[in-house]
């Protein structure tokens, strides 16, 4: 498995912030896909960060989420996006696409709902709202009440 497969999705994002936010201070590679790092981060000095892009399990962060724990942390991820560059875009592009998708799929969501409704029934309406009023949010029941003046009958 990759880094971004092994660390979790908030990691991956705020590794990619991080990255970014240019966090990562220093980053040589110390051998073939082997990089060394140094990563700011809440501490006062920077995190130390031993990069296994081949093995990422082996990789190590001195911060306390990652310390010891084999977890890919967000140093772990924004030292790989400056190592690969090309990575960071194409996750980025990613995020990017996945969100369009969900924008899409909720907006044709909202659309079927407005023609669903558009088509019920006077009935079928008055029952619906009247569900929604008992069954909802006590906020929206004292909404109704107030915008359609009820409450002074
Ligand atoms: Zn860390």
């Amino acid at each position: 498995m990759g880094v971004l497969e092994c660390a979790s999705g908030a990691s991956a994002w705020r590794g990619y912030e991080y990255y970014q936010g240019k966090k990562v201070r220093t980053i040589s590679e110390i051998s073939e896909h082997v990089f060394l790092a140094q990563v700011a981060g809440s501490a006062k000095e920077p995190y130390r960060v031993e990069l296994h892009v081949d093995h990422p399990r082996k990789s190590k962060c001195s911060c306390p989420r990652a310390n010891g724990k084999r977890v890919i942390c967000k140093h772990l991820v924004a030292a790989y996006f400056a190592a690969y560059p090309k990575a960071a875009e194409a996750f980025y592009a990613e995020a990017m696409a996945c969100q369009q998708e969900e924008e899409q799929r909720e907006e044709a969501l909202a659309d079927q709902l407005c023609a669903y409704v558009a088509h019920m029934k006077k009935a079928e309406l008055e029952q619906a709202l009247l569900q929604l009023l008992f069954d909802g949010p006590e906020w929206q029941y004292d909404r109704f009440i107030r915008e359609n003046g009820l409450e002074d009958r």
